[in-house]
Protein backbone atom coordinates (compact mmCIF):
# COMPACT_ATOMS: atom_id res chain seq x y z
CA UNK A 1 0.00 0.00 0.00
CA UNK A 2 1.50 3.41 -1.02
CA UNK A 3 2.01 6.53 1.32
CA UNK A 4 -1.12 8.19 -0.20
CA UNK A 5 -3.12 5.28 0.93
CA UNK A 6 -1.78 4.81 3.79
CA UNK A 7 -3.09 8.11 5.25
CA UNK A 8 -6.14 7.73 3.16
CA UNK A 9 -6.75 4.61 5.49
CA UNK A 10 -6.21 6.05 8.80
CA UNK A 11 -8.67 9.06 7.95
CA UNK A 12 -11.23 6.58 6.87
CA UNK A 13 -10.83 4.69 9.95
CA UNK A 14 -11.40 8.16 11.94
CA UNK A 15 -14.65 8.17 9.98
CA UNK A 16 -16.04 5.04 10.33
CA UNK A 17 -14.19 2.89 13.15
CA UNK A 18 -11.68 0.34 13.48
CA UNK A 19 -14.51 -2.13 13.33
CA UNK A 20 -16.02 -1.14 9.79
CA UNK A 21 -12.80 -0.50 7.79
CA UNK A 22 -11.34 -3.77 6.24
CA UNK A 23 -7.94 -3.72 4.41
CA UNK A 24 -6.83 -7.55 3.96
CA UNK A 25 -7.86 -11.24 4.45
CA UNK A 26 -11.09 -13.28 3.29
CA UNK A 27 -13.00 -10.50 4.11
CA UNK A 28 -11.53 -7.87 1.44
CA UNK A 29 -11.55 -10.30 -0.85
CA UNK A 30 -15.51 -11.61 -0.76
CA UNK A 31 -15.74 -7.12 -0.78
CA UNK A 32 -14.14 -7.24 -4.19
CA UNK A 33 -15.83 -9.63 -5.69
CA UNK A 34 -19.68 -10.87 -7.04
CA UNK A 35 -20.99 -13.85 -8.54
CA UNK A 36 -18.85 -12.87 -11.93
CA UNK A 37 -17.42 -16.81 -12.07
CA UNK A 38 -20.71 -17.75 -13.42
CA UNK A 39 -19.17 -16.89 -16.92
CA UNK A 40 -15.83 -18.45 -17.69
CA UNK A 41 -14.71 -15.52 -19.53
CA UNK A 42 -15.38 -12.91 -16.52
CA UNK A 43 -13.75 -15.52 -14.32
CA UNK A 44 -10.23 -15.41 -16.35
CA UNK A 45 -10.59 -11.32 -16.62
CA UNK A 46 -11.71 -10.37 -13.06
CA UNK A 47 -10.32 -13.03 -10.51
CA UNK A 48 -7.52 -11.44 -9.18
CA UNK A 49 -8.83 -7.89 -9.14
CA UNK A 50 -9.07 -6.64 -5.51
CA UNK A 51 -9.61 -3.50 -3.39
CA UNK A 52 -7.13 -1.67 -0.90
CA UNK A 53 -9.84 -1.83 1.32
CA UNK A 54 -13.59 -1.69 2.19
CA UNK A 55 -15.59 0.52 4.61
CA UNK A 56 -18.88 0.49 5.93
CA UNK A 57 -20.17 3.81 6.55
CA UNK A 58 -23.68 3.70 9.29
CA UNK A 59 -24.71 7.24 8.71
CA UNK A 60 -24.83 9.98 5.71
CA UNK A 61 -23.05 11.56 7.22
CA UNK A 62 -19.58 8.89 7.33
CA UNK A 63 -20.81 8.14 3.99
CA UNK A 64 -20.58 12.14 3.09
CA UNK A 65 -16.98 12.26 4.99
CA UNK A 66 -15.68 8.94 3.15
CA UNK A 67 -16.41 9.76 -0.15
CA UNK A 68 -14.77 13.49 0.27
CA UNK A 69 -11.73 11.56 1.87
CA UNK A 70 -11.77 9.65 -1.49
CA UNK A 71 -12.23 12.25 -3.85
CA UNK A 72 -9.34 14.50 -1.92
CA UNK A 73 -6.97 11.38 -2.72
CA UNK A 74 -8.38 10.45 -6.25
CA UNK A 75 -8.67 7.12 -5.62
CA UNK A 76 -11.44 5.08 -7.33
CA UNK A 77 -14.72 4.66 -5.04
CA UNK A 78 -16.42 1.61 -5.95
CA UNK A 79 -19.94 1.35 -4.40
CA UNK A 80 -21.20 -2.36 -2.92
CA UNK A 81 -24.82 -3.56 -2.32
CA UNK A 82 -24.84 -7.43 -1.41
CA UNK A 83 -22.66 -8.31 -4.03
CA UNK A 84 -24.79 -10.32 -5.96
CA UNK A 85 -24.78 -8.84 -9.26
CA UNK A 86 -23.30 -11.09 -12.56
CA UNK A 87 -21.37 -9.36 -14.11
CA UNK A 88 -18.25 -8.34 -11.81
CA UNK A 89 -20.49 -4.98 -11.45
CA UNK A 90 -19.02 -4.41 -8.11
CA UNK A 91 -15.70 -5.50 -8.88
CA UNK A 92 -12.74 -2.95 -8.37
CA UNK A 93 -10.77 -2.96 -11.55
CA UNK A 94 -8.15 -1.09 -10.37
CA UNK A 95 -8.41 -1.29 -6.77
CA UNK A 96 -9.48 1.72 -4.49
CA UNK A 97 -12.31 1.85 -1.68
CA UNK A 98 -15.07 -0.74 -1.49
CA UNK A 99 -18.14 1.20 0.05
CA UNK A 100 -20.44 -1.59 1.21
CA UNK A 101 -23.78 0.05 1.88
CA UNK A 102 -25.08 -2.63 4.18
CA UNK A 103 -25.07 -0.38 7.07
CA UNK A 104 -27.30 2.26 5.53
CA UNK A 105 -30.68 -0.29 5.36
CA UNK A 106 -33.28 2.33 7.04
CA UNK A 107 -37.09 2.00 5.74
CA UNK A 108 -37.92 5.44 5.99
CA UNK A 109 -41.75 5.23 5.09
CA UNK A 110 -43.93 2.96 3.14
CA UNK A 111 -46.61 5.58 2.97
CA UNK A 112 -48.71 5.61 0.09
CA UNK A 113 -47.77 2.82 -1.60
CA UNK A 114 -43.89 3.83 -1.82
CA UNK A 115 -41.21 2.61 -0.29
CA UNK A 116 -39.07 5.01 0.67
CA UNK A 117 -35.56 2.85 1.61
CA UNK A 118 -32.09 3.89 2.10
CA UNK A 119 -30.18 2.30 -0.71
CA UNK A 120 -28.78 -0.44 1.36
CA UNK A 121 -32.18 -1.76 2.39
CA UNK A 122 -32.38 -5.52 2.09
CA UNK A 123 -35.33 -6.20 -1.21
CA UNK A 124 -36.29 -9.53 1.26
CA UNK A 125 -36.55 -6.64 4.61
CA UNK A 126 -38.58 -4.63 2.53
CA UNK A 127 -40.63 -7.18 0.80
CA UNK A 128 -41.88 -8.36 4.03
CA UNK A 129 -42.47 -4.62 5.73
CA UNK A 130 -44.48 -3.81 2.78
CA UNK A 131 -46.80 -7.17 2.39
CA UNK A 132 -47.40 -5.86 6.39
CA UNK A 133 -48.49 -2.88 5.35
CA UNK A 134 -50.82 -4.49 2.38
CA UNK A 135 -48.23 -4.00 -0.37
CA UNK A 136 -45.75 -6.07 -1.92
CA UNK A 137 -42.78 -5.30 -4.63
CA UNK A 138 -43.83 -4.39 -8.15
CA UNK A 139 -40.17 -6.67 -9.39
CA UNK A 140 -37.69 -7.99 -7.40
CA UNK A 141 -34.45 -10.62 -8.44
CA UNK A 142 -34.35 -13.96 -7.06
CA UNK A 143 -31.79 -12.59 -4.92
CA UNK A 144 -34.48 -11.03 -2.94
CA UNK A 145 -33.73 -12.15 0.68
CA UNK A 146 -30.58 -11.03 0.22
CA UNK A 147 -29.80 -8.10 -2.33
CA UNK A 148 -29.96 -4.55 -1.70
CA UNK A 149 -32.39 -2.05 -2.93
CA UNK A 150 -29.35 0.30 -4.33
CA UNK A 151 -27.60 -2.85 -5.73
CA UNK A 152 -31.15 -3.83 -7.69
CA UNK A 153 -31.40 -0.41 -9.27
CA UNK A 154 -27.78 -0.12 -10.34
CA UNK A 155 -26.68 -3.50 -10.99
CA UNK A 156 -30.10 -5.74 -11.62
CA UNK A 157 -32.76 -5.50 -14.42
CA UNK A 158 -36.38 -7.39 -13.27
CA UNK A 159 -37.46 -10.54 -12.29
CA UNK A 160 -40.48 -11.58 -10.06
CA UNK A 161 -43.28 -9.87 -10.65
CA UNK A 162 -41.23 -8.52 -13.65
CA UNK A 163 -43.90 -10.68 -15.70
CA UNK A 164 -46.97 -7.83 -14.41
CA UNK A 165 -44.90 -4.71 -14.00
CA UNK A 166 -42.23 -4.91 -16.08
CA UNK A 167 -38.67 -4.50 -14.55
CA UNK A 168 -37.00 -1.49 -13.22
CA UNK A 169 -36.86 0.58 -16.39
CA UNK A 170 -40.65 0.10 -16.93
CA UNK A 171 -42.33 3.73 -16.44
CA UNK A 172 -43.84 4.29 -13.13
CA UNK A 173 -41.31 1.37 -10.77
CA UNK A 174 -39.23 4.03 -9.74
CA UNK A 175 -40.38 7.23 -8.10
CA UNK A 176 -37.24 8.98 -7.27
CA UNK A 177 -33.50 8.38 -6.76
CA UNK A 178 -31.15 10.44 -4.57
CA UNK A 179 -27.80 10.01 -5.53
CA UNK A 180 -24.78 11.80 -3.85
CA UNK A 181 -22.11 13.43 -6.13
CA UNK A 182 -18.25 11.74 -6.12
CA UNK A 183 -16.62 15.25 -4.85
CA UNK A 184 -14.57 16.48 -2.08
CA UNK A 185 -17.73 18.67 -1.35
CA UNK A 186 -20.65 15.83 -2.24
CA UNK A 187 -23.99 16.97 -2.95
CA UNK A 188 -27.13 15.24 -3.37
CA UNK A 189 -28.87 15.04 -6.70
CA UNK A 190 -32.70 13.74 -6.80
CA UNK A 191 -33.92 12.62 -10.19
CA UNK A 192 -37.71 11.50 -10.60
CA UNK A 193 -39.83 9.12 -12.42
CA UNK A 194 -38.13 9.12 -16.53
CA UNK A 195 -35.40 11.14 -15.24
CA UNK A 196 -34.07 8.23 -12.67
CA UNK A 197 -33.27 6.04 -15.85
CA UNK A 198 -30.15 7.77 -16.19
CA UNK A 199 -28.99 6.00 -13.38
CA UNK A 200 -29.94 2.73 -13.34
CA UNK A 201 -28.47 -0.26 -14.40
CA UNK A 202 -25.10 1.52 -14.12
CA UNK A 203 -22.67 -0.33 -12.11
CA UNK A 204 -22.12 2.51 -9.65
CA UNK A 205 -20.66 5.06 -12.39
CA UNK A 206 -22.88 7.73 -12.17
CA UNK A 207 -22.89 8.71 -8.50
CA UNK A 208 -23.68 7.10 -5.05
CA UNK A 209 -27.69 5.81 -4.87
CA UNK A 210 -28.49 6.56 -1.44
CA UNK A 211 -32.30 6.89 -1.51
CA UNK A 212 -34.78 4.65 -3.33
CA UNK A 213 -38.61 5.52 -3.64
CA UNK A 214 -39.89 2.42 -5.27
CA UNK A 215 -43.86 2.24 -5.75
CA UNK A 216 -45.48 -0.93 -4.78
CA UNK A 217 -48.08 -3.54 -5.63
CA UNK A 218 -51.20 -4.30 -4.16
CA UNK A 219 -50.35 -7.08 -1.98
CA UNK A 220 -51.62 -10.62 -3.33
CA UNK A 221 -51.84 -14.19 -1.60
CA UNK A 222 -50.05 -16.33 -3.91
CA UNK A 223 -49.99 -19.98 -4.51
CA UNK A 224 -47.01 -21.60 -6.17
CA UNK A 225 -47.66 -24.28 -8.83
CA UNK A 226 -45.39 -26.41 -10.19
CA UNK A 227 -47.02 -27.55 -13.80
CA UNK A 228 -45.54 -30.78 -15.39
CA UNK A 229 -45.50 -32.12 -19.14
CA UNK A 230 -43.42 -34.73 -20.96
CA UNK A 231 -44.17 -32.34 -23.87
CA UNK A 232 -42.37 -28.90 -23.98
CA UNK A 233 -44.07 -27.45 -27.19
CA UNK A 234 -47.16 -28.20 -25.05
CA UNK A 235 -46.35 -26.85 -22.17
CA UNK A 236 -44.86 -24.32 -23.88
CA UNK A 237 -47.86 -23.31 -25.92
CA UNK A 238 -50.09 -23.32 -21.98
CA UNK A 239 -47.31 -21.21 -20.30
CA UNK A 240 -47.35 -18.88 -23.31
CA UNK A 241 -51.24 -18.43 -23.08
CA UNK A 242 -50.96 -18.54 -18.97
CA UNK A 243 -48.40 -15.48 -19.09
CA UNK A 244 -50.95 -13.27 -21.74
CA UNK A 245 -54.05 -14.06 -19.71
CA UNK A 246 -53.90 -10.11 -17.78
CA UNK A 247 -56.73 -11.64 -15.52
CA UNK A 248 -54.73 -13.62 -14.06
CA UNK A 249 -52.95 -11.61 -11.19
CA UNK A 250 -49.49 -13.33 -11.50
CA UNK A 251 -46.06 -12.60 -9.90
CA UNK A 252 -44.12 -15.62 -12.12
CA UNK A 253 -44.13 -17.68 -15.24
CA UNK A 254 -41.08 -19.77 -15.60
CA UNK A 255 -40.55 -23.01 -18.02
CA UNK A 256 -37.66 -24.81 -17.93
CA UNK A 257 -36.74 -27.92 -20.38
CA UNK A 258 -35.60 -30.88 -19.09
CA UNK A 259 -32.93 -31.47 -17.82
CA UNK A 260 -33.09 -28.52 -16.24
CA UNK A 261 -35.36 -29.65 -13.12
CA UNK A 262 -32.73 -32.15 -12.43
CA UNK A 263 -30.84 -29.75 -11.19
CA UNK A 264 -33.18 -29.01 -8.55
CA UNK A 265 -32.06 -31.44 -5.92
CA UNK A 266 -34.75 -30.14 -2.85
CA UNK A 267 -37.69 -30.55 -5.27
CA UNK A 268 -36.94 -34.11 -6.97
CA UNK A 269 -39.38 -35.50 -4.96
CA UNK A 270 -42.08 -33.63 -6.72
CA UNK A 271 -40.85 -33.80 -10.16
CA UNK A 272 -41.01 -36.50 -12.67
CA UNK A 273 -37.96 -37.62 -14.75
CA UNK A 274 -37.98 -36.34 -18.35
CA UNK A 275 -40.75 -33.43 -17.87
CA UNK A 276 -40.18 -29.72 -18.61
CA UNK A 277 -41.43 -27.41 -16.05
CA UNK A 278 -43.70 -24.71 -15.37
CA UNK A 279 -43.56 -22.35 -12.49
CA UNK A 280 -46.41 -20.26 -11.95
CA UNK A 281 -47.12 -17.80 -8.76
CA UNK A 282 -50.62 -16.64 -8.78
CA UNK A 283 -53.29 -15.30 -6.79
CA UNK A 284 -54.52 -18.19 -4.87
CA UNK A 285 -58.14 -17.40 -5.76
CA UNK A 286 -57.10 -18.39 -9.43
CA UNK A 287 -55.27 -21.34 -8.64
CA UNK A 288 -57.20 -23.97 -9.43
CA UNK A 289 -58.66 -22.27 -12.45
CA UNK A 290 -55.50 -22.37 -13.73
CA UNK A 291 -54.53 -26.10 -12.25
CA UNK A 292 -58.29 -27.48 -14.25
CA UNK A 293 -56.86 -25.47 -17.72
CA UNK A 294 -54.24 -27.05 -17.12
CA UNK A 295 -55.21 -30.79 -16.58
CA UNK A 296 -57.55 -29.93 -19.19
CA UNK A 297 -54.48 -29.65 -21.87
CA UNK A 298 -52.83 -32.43 -20.34
CA UNK A 299 -50.69 -30.71 -17.73
CA UNK A 300 -50.28 -31.73 -14.27
CA UNK A 301 -50.13 -29.72 -11.03
CA UNK A 302 -47.30 -31.76 -9.38
CA UNK A 303 -46.64 -29.17 -6.87
CA UNK A 304 -49.17 -26.56 -4.70
CA UNK A 305 -47.73 -24.71 -1.66
CA UNK A 306 -48.89 -21.46 -0.57
CA UNK A 307 -46.86 -18.75 -0.12
CA UNK A 308 -46.86 -17.38 3.65
CA UNK A 309 -47.10 -14.07 5.13
CA UNK A 310 -44.33 -13.20 6.32
CA UNK A 311 -42.37 -14.97 3.34
CA UNK A 312 -40.81 -18.14 4.85
CA UNK A 313 -39.06 -21.01 2.29
CA UNK A 314 -39.91 -23.05 0.35
CA UNK A 315 -39.48 -20.59 -2.39
CA UNK A 316 -39.96 -21.45 -5.91
CA UNK A 317 -38.46 -18.23 -6.78
CA UNK A 318 -35.21 -19.98 -5.53
CA UNK A 319 -34.73 -21.83 -8.53
CA UNK A 320 -35.98 -18.87 -11.11
CA UNK A 321 -34.36 -16.19 -12.44
CA UNK A 322 -30.61 -16.34 -12.09
CA UNK A 323 -31.06 -18.83 -9.48
CA UNK A 324 -31.75 -21.70 -12.57
CA UNK A 325 -28.07 -21.22 -13.58
CA UNK A 326 -26.95 -21.20 -10.16
CA UNK A 327 -28.20 -25.05 -9.78
CA UNK A 328 -27.08 -26.06 -13.14
CA UNK A 329 -23.64 -24.71 -12.30
CA UNK A 330 -23.72 -26.85 -8.69
CA UNK A 331 -24.77 -29.89 -10.62
CA UNK A 332 -22.02 -29.60 -13.68
CA UNK A 333 -19.74 -26.70 -13.30
CA UNK A 334 -19.16 -26.43 -17.29
CA UNK A 335 -22.13 -24.52 -17.75
CA UNK A 336 -22.50 -21.51 -18.09
CA UNK A 337 -25.45 -19.09 -19.78
CA UNK A 338 -26.64 -16.79 -21.53
CA UNK A 339 -30.07 -13.56 -21.12
CA UNK A 340 -32.04 -13.32 -23.84
CA UNK A 341 -35.05 -11.75 -25.25
CA UNK A 342 -37.10 -14.07 -28.05
CA UNK A 343 -38.94 -12.44 -30.40
CA UNK A 344 -42.79 -13.02 -31.45
CA UNK A 345 -41.55 -15.95 -33.45
CA UNK A 346 -39.75 -17.75 -30.38
CA UNK A 347 -40.50 -21.08 -31.41
CA UNK A 348 -38.72 -20.92 -34.68
CA UNK A 349 -36.18 -18.95 -32.71
CA UNK A 350 -35.43 -21.96 -30.51
CA UNK A 351 -35.84 -24.37 -33.40
CA UNK A 352 -33.22 -22.52 -35.02
CA UNK A 353 -30.26 -22.69 -32.07
CA UNK A 354 -31.47 -26.16 -31.27
CA UNK A 355 -30.47 -26.81 -35.03
CA UNK A 356 -27.15 -25.01 -34.45
CA UNK A 357 -25.70 -25.95 -31.36
CA UNK A 358 -27.65 -29.44 -30.76
CA UNK A 359 -26.98 -30.36 -27.58
CA UNK A 360 -24.96 -27.24 -26.05
CA UNK A 361 -28.28 -25.16 -25.09
CA UNK A 362 -31.05 -25.32 -22.91
CA UNK A 363 -34.61 -23.34 -22.59
CA UNK A 364 -34.96 -21.85 -19.23
CA UNK A 365 -38.12 -18.83 -20.25
CA UNK A 366 -39.10 -16.53 -18.14
CA UNK A 367 -42.34 -14.23 -19.09
CA UNK A 368 -42.55 -10.64 -18.46
CA UNK A 369 -44.27 -7.57 -19.10
CA UNK A 370 -42.60 -5.87 -21.95
CA UNK A 371 -40.64 -2.61 -21.90
CA UNK A 372 -41.03 -0.61 -25.08
CA UNK A 373 -37.43 1.30 -24.96
CA UNK A 374 -35.69 -1.93 -24.35
CA UNK A 375 -37.19 -4.38 -25.89
CA UNK A 376 -38.61 -2.24 -28.73
CA UNK A 377 -42.13 -3.75 -28.83
CA UNK A 378 -45.54 -2.15 -28.02
CA UNK A 379 -45.44 -1.59 -23.63
CA UNK A 380 -48.50 -4.00 -23.22
CA UNK A 381 -47.45 -6.64 -25.06
CA UNK A 382 -45.92 -10.02 -22.51
CA UNK A 383 -42.30 -11.19 -23.74
CA UNK A 384 -40.56 -14.26 -23.89
CA UNK A 385 -37.03 -13.98 -22.66
CA UNK A 386 -35.14 -16.43 -20.52
CA UNK A 387 -31.87 -17.15 -19.51
CA UNK A 388 -30.86 -20.78 -21.24
CA UNK A 389 -27.96 -22.56 -19.95
CA UNK A 390 -24.89 -23.53 -22.64
CA UNK A 391 -22.40 -25.91 -21.93
CA UNK A 392 -19.32 -24.06 -22.38
CA UNK A 393 -16.86 -25.41 -24.75
CA UNK A 394 -14.46 -22.31 -25.33
CA UNK A 395 -14.78 -18.45 -25.56
CA UNK A 396 -15.01 -18.83 -29.48
CA UNK A 397 -17.77 -21.15 -29.56
CA UNK A 398 -19.60 -18.72 -26.95
CA UNK A 399 -19.38 -15.97 -29.59
CA UNK A 400 -20.21 -18.05 -32.14
CA UNK A 401 -23.56 -18.95 -30.48
CA UNK A 402 -23.79 -14.86 -29.36
CA UNK A 403 -23.59 -14.13 -33.23
CA UNK A 404 -26.00 -16.85 -34.09
CA UNK A 405 -28.48 -14.99 -31.70
CA UNK A 406 -27.68 -11.95 -33.37
CA UNK A 407 -28.12 -12.80 -36.89
CA UNK A 408 -32.26 -14.33 -36.11
CA UNK A 409 -33.06 -11.61 -33.93
CA UNK A 410 -32.80 -12.99 -30.48
CA UNK A 411 -31.46 -10.05 -28.26
CA UNK A 412 -28.88 -10.91 -25.70
CA UNK A 413 -27.76 -8.39 -22.27
CA UNK A 414 -24.86 -10.37 -22.63
CA UNK A 415 -23.95 -11.76 -19.15
CA UNK A 416 -19.73 -12.70 -20.41
CA UNK A 417 -18.60 -8.50 -20.47
CA UNK A 418 -18.28 -6.12 -17.39
CA UNK A 419 -18.89 -2.86 -19.66
CA UNK A 420 -22.10 -1.69 -18.99
CA UNK A 421 -22.58 -0.85 -22.47
CA UNK A 422 -21.94 -4.28 -24.04
CA UNK A 423 -24.56 -5.77 -21.41
CA UNK A 424 -27.58 -4.45 -22.93
CA UNK A 425 -30.33 -2.60 -21.83
CA UNK A 426 -28.58 1.60 -22.80
CA UNK A 427 -30.77 2.64 -25.20
CA UNK A 428 -30.16 6.23 -23.36
CA UNK A 429 -26.02 5.88 -23.06
CA UNK A 430 -25.79 9.27 -24.06
CA UNK A 431 -27.55 10.47 -21.02
CA UNK A 432 -25.87 8.47 -18.84
CA UNK A 433 -22.67 9.61 -19.60
CA UNK A 434 -23.89 13.12 -19.43
CA UNK A 435 -25.11 12.79 -15.73
CA UNK A 436 -21.78 10.52 -15.22
CA UNK A 437 -19.77 13.91 -16.07
CA UNK A 438 -22.21 15.84 -13.59
CA UNK A 439 -21.76 13.87 -11.10
CA UNK A 440 -18.45 12.47 -11.07
CA UNK A 441 -15.95 14.76 -12.72
CA UNK A 442 -12.54 13.36 -12.03
CA UNK A 443 -14.16 9.93 -13.03
CA UNK A 444 -13.15 8.16 -10.03
CA UNK A 445 -16.66 5.63 -9.93
CA UNK A 446 -15.91 2.22 -10.39
CA UNK A 447 -13.62 2.93 -13.17
CA UNK A 448 -13.45 1.00 -16.27
CA UNK A 449 -16.93 0.00 -16.20
CA UNK A 450 -18.63 2.49 -18.70
CA UNK A 451 -16.32 1.69 -21.52
CA UNK A 452 -17.37 5.00 -23.76
CA UNK A 453 -17.10 7.13 -20.90
CA UNK A 454 -13.81 9.20 -22.28
CA UNK A 455 -11.96 9.43 -18.88
CA UNK A 456 -11.02 6.51 -17.09
CA UNK A 457 -7.38 8.34 -14.66
CA UNK A 458 -6.38 4.53 -13.80
CA UNK A 459 -6.43 3.07 -17.21
CA UNK A 460 -3.11 2.77 -19.09
CA UNK A 461 -4.99 2.39 -22.80
CA UNK A 462 -7.23 5.75 -23.51
CA UNK A 463 -10.88 4.58 -23.03
CA UNK A 464 -13.33 4.12 -26.30
CA UNK A 465 -15.43 6.26 -27.29
C1 LIG B 1 -28.42 -16.54 -7.94
C2 LIG B 1 -28.61 -15.18 -8.57
C3 LIG B 1 -29.85 -14.82 -9.06
C4 LIG B 1 -30.07 -13.53 -9.61
N1 LIG B 1 -31.32 -13.20 -10.11
C5 LIG B 1 -31.51 -11.95 -10.59
C6 LIG B 1 -32.80 -11.55 -11.04
O1 LIG B 1 -33.78 -12.28 -10.94
N2 LIG B 1 -32.94 -10.31 -11.54
C7 LIG B 1 -31.89 -9.42 -11.58
O2 LIG B 1 -32.09 -8.29 -12.03
N3 LIG B 1 -30.68 -9.76 -11.13
C8 LIG B 1 -30.46 -10.99 -10.63
N4 LIG B 1 -29.24 -11.33 -10.15
C9 LIG B 1 -28.20 -10.31 -10.05
C10 LIG B 1 -28.23 -9.60 -8.67
O3 LIG B 1 -28.52 -10.51 -7.64
C11 LIG B 1 -29.28 -8.51 -8.58
O4 LIG B 1 -29.18 -7.61 -9.63
C12 LIG B 1 -29.24 -7.80 -7.24
O5 LIG B 1 -30.34 -6.97 -7.13
C13 LIG B 1 -27.98 -6.99 -7.00
O6 LIG B 1 -28.08 -6.42 -5.71
P1 LIG B 1 -26.82 -6.36 -4.75
O7 LIG B 1 -27.22 -5.63 -3.54
O8 LIG B 1 -26.23 -7.68 -4.54
O9 LIG B 1 -25.86 -5.45 -5.65
P2 LIG B 1 -24.29 -5.54 -5.85
O10 LIG B 1 -23.95 -6.78 -6.59
O11 LIG B 1 -23.59 -5.27 -4.59
O12 LIG B 1 -24.08 -4.29 -6.82
C14 LIG B 1 -24.59 -4.27 -8.14
C15 LIG B 1 -24.07 -2.99 -8.81
O13 LIG B 1 -24.68 -1.87 -8.21
C16 LIG B 1 -23.71 -0.97 -7.69
N5 LIG B 1 -24.23 -0.46 -6.43
C17 LIG B 1 -24.63 -1.17 -5.34
N6 LIG B 1 -25.11 -0.34 -4.41
C18 LIG B 1 -25.00 0.92 -4.91
C19 LIG B 1 -25.31 2.21 -4.41
N7 LIG B 1 -25.86 2.38 -3.23
N8 LIG B 1 -25.04 3.28 -5.20
C20 LIG B 1 -24.49 3.13 -6.41
N9 LIG B 1 -24.19 1.93 -6.93
C21 LIG B 1 -24.44 0.85 -6.19
C22 LIG B 1 -22.43 -1.77 -7.53
O14 LIG B 1 -21.29 -0.95 -7.70
C23 LIG B 1 -22.57 -2.75 -8.68
O15 LIG B 1 -22.09 -2.15 -9.84
C24 LIG B 1 -28.99 -12.62 -9.65
C25 LIG B 1 -27.74 -13.00 -9.17
C26 LIG B 1 -27.54 -14.26 -8.64
C27 LIG B 1 -26.18 -14.61 -8.10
Amino acid sequence: MDAQMVVLKSELRAIVGAGELVDSGETLETLSKDYFWYSPVLLRQLESKRADMAVRPGSMDELRAVVAACCRARVPVVPRGAGTGNYGQCVPIYGGVVIDFSRLDRIISLDGGVAHVEAGARLGTVEGEARKAGWELRCMPSTWMKSTMGGFLCGGSGGIGSITWGGINAPGNVRAITMMTCEENPRLVRLEEAESLKALHTYGTTGLMVEVEMRLAPKVDYDQLILSSPSWDALLDWSDAAARRLDWRKRLVTQFEWPIPSYFKPLAKHLRPGDSITFLLIDRAQAAEAIAQAKAAGIDCVYQKALTDPPRPPFLTDYTWNHTTLWAIKADPTITYLQAGFGPNFRQQFAELRRRFPGEILFHLEWTAGNAKMMRIKPDEVLVGGIPIVFFKSEERLDEILRCCEEIGVYIANPHTYFLEEGGRHPNIAEKRAFKAEVDPAALLNPGKMKTYPVNPFAREPAVS
